[in-house]
């Protein structure tokens, strides 16, 4: 379907059958009381369907299907053998969709085609697969051995997990929640993004189709207000995975202490520094870095790299460079294939990244390149790469999160100070050093404070590494063996041997 022409890639969009309804118990079906929202597309300001608006009886009815799979062991207590078909089944109808679901996310989020097919659904398909491998590898641990006892560790599923994702990457999110839940044999109801809810839908459908029994997973649309809080305050929900902003995180921790003290994981934002020393090995390579670690997917990536710190020997140098890779990062439709930076989310998202850029330049930075909304003839929400150059650190700027396509350069003479400036936020989410020494990059690696570092590479690892924040950014950990943990409990049983004598 996809075969990089523009014309079949809209005749596809055209002829797509939008997801609207909520999954509950494995029927698709209207908010009780029929309340739904305009689904509107970024790319065009057009509205694509009015999709279920979930309330909180739509949640207590997944919340009880969600429930009822876990306790009568539906899904938790098949073989290791035969989830892990299962879990592979999904991939492969996931795959088997794969054109689908771009249209589906590129449609919802105005990110460009060609990313939505290349990055969003085969990272999502991945993860799907990573963690079909890997539940048949969790073991449990025997205490040392005893003559009188016998003790073990195993780990136990949570039971109902409720998994709140956001609209960058809707798909891919969701599925670092949905994924290592299932694989250790919880239940799921997602509330995706009431901005990009279709993705979630398509998945929830063809996990049934795959073999998922009905009920282990339920996606129920709405807003955060609404249906999120209904989510994270209900009495029988287990644990809140959430990947968002830190205003809703800490919503969440209160909604935990309000109800049932439910567990709660949170991936919230950064403002991620990038820092260029003047050994760097490759400047041309670190240009390419430094742009596109922030202009990617609009700059709408929680560990998007919106500080870019670089030494005072090589900065004018430098700055020209991204400039020039800046130049080449040109807003255009989402639609079409050759497109790599598309439309922000949404109309609010644009005026946020716009209220920015005039904050910055009321704070006296010089704006180098962009600043302004583009293609408005389309209806839809574009705003063009921005450098800003001159930043001071303690300007807005270079303390709250953009989320949207506007770089900080900031100047440094020391590695103290390098260090000093990146560490002075109160996120700590993922970092980047570009050196041709071992030992500064090795410092660098200990000193900066975030759950992510990478040296002469920026967002350089995959699903086998642990991702997660430091300081707000959060805690707990998606990816990796390690965010299977927090999907289960540890429960320790101990026998004692010789009782019956
Ligand atoms: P958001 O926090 O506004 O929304 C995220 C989700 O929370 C949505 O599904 C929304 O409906 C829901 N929500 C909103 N209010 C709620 C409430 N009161 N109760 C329950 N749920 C509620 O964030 P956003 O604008 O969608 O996403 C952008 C943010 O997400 C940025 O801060 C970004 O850095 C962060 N993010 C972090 C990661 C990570 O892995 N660390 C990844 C992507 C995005």
């Amino acid at each position: 379907m996809l075969n990089g022409d523009v014309y079949d890639v809209r005749q596809s969009a055209a002829a797509l059958c939008f997801p609207t309804e909520a999954l509950i118990d494995g029927v698709s079906v209207a908010a009780r009381d029929g309340t739904r929202f305009a689904n509107i597309s970024p790319g065009d300001g057009r509205c694509l369907g009015e999709v279920v608006a979930g309330n909180a009886v739509d949640i207590d009815a997944a919340v009880a299907a969600a429930r009822a799979a876990f306790d009568d062991g539906r899904w938790r207590d098949q073989s290791v053998r035969a989830k892990k078909a299962v879990l592979h089944a999904f991939a492969d109808t996931l795959a088997a969709h794969a054109d689908e679901l771009a249209l589906l996310e590129t449609l919802d989020t105005g990110k460009p085609i060609g990313d939505a097919s290349t990055v969003d659904i085969p990272l999502a398909i991945d993860t799907t697969r990573y963690y079909a491998e890997a539940l048949d590898k969790i073991y449990g641990e025997v205490a040392p051995p005893s003559p009188t006892r016998l003790s073990y560790a195993v780990n136990e599923p949570l039971g109902v997990i409720g998994a709140i994702v956001p609209w960058n990457f809707p798909l891919h999110m969701a599925m670092w929640k949905v994924a290592p839940a299932l694989a250790m044999g919880n239940s799921v109801v997602l509330k995706p993004a009431e901005q990009s809810p279709m993705s979630a839908i398509r998945m929830g459908q063809l996990a049934l189709e795959a073999g998922l029994p009905p009920g282990v997973l339920n996606v129920v649309p709405g807003t955060g207000e609404v249906a999120g809080q209904a989510l994270a305050r209900h009495m029988d929900v287990d644990m809140i995975a959430f990947t968002g902003s830190g205003v809703v995180g800490r919503l969440l921790m209160r909604y935990s202490a309000d109800s049932n003290l439910k567990r709660v994981s949170l991936e919230l934002g950064g403002k991620s520094p990038q820092i260029v020393f003047p050994d760097c090995p490759n400047f041309e390579a670190a240009a390419q870095a430094a742009a596109w670690a922030i202009f990617y997917n609009q700059g709408q990536v929680c560990t998007a790299a919106s500080r870019l710190l670089v030494h005072c020997d090589v900065k004018a140098d430098f700055v020209k460079r991204v400039i020039a890779v800046a130049k080449t990062i040109v807003p255009g439709d989402p639609l079409d294939p050759s497109t790599r930076f598309g439309a922000m989310i949404s109309e609010a998202q644009m005026n946020t990244a716009l209220r920015y850029i005039a904050i910055a330049e009321q704070e006296g930075a010089e704006r180098l390149i962009g600043g302004s909304r583009v293609r408005q003839d389309s209806g839809g929400f574009y705003v063009e790469p921005t450098i800003f150059d001159a930043v001071n650190p303690n300007a807005t700027l270079a303390r709250e999160e953009v989320f949207g396509p506007v770089l900080g350069v900031i100047e440094f003479a020391t590695d103290e100070q390098a260090f000093a400036i990146a560490n002075d936020t109160v996120y700590g989410l993922a970092a980047g050093v570009w050196t041709a020494s071992l030992e500064r990059a090795h410092t660098a690696a200990r000193r900066l404070k975030a759950g992510l570092v990478w040296v002469n590479g920026w967002d350089s690892c995959d699903i086998t590494m642990p991702f997660g924040g430091f300081k707000q950014s959060g805690f707990g950990r998606d990816r990796s063996l390690h965010a299977l943990a927090k999907y289960a409990d540890l429960k320790a049983v101990t026998f004692t041997l010789g009782a019956a004598a």
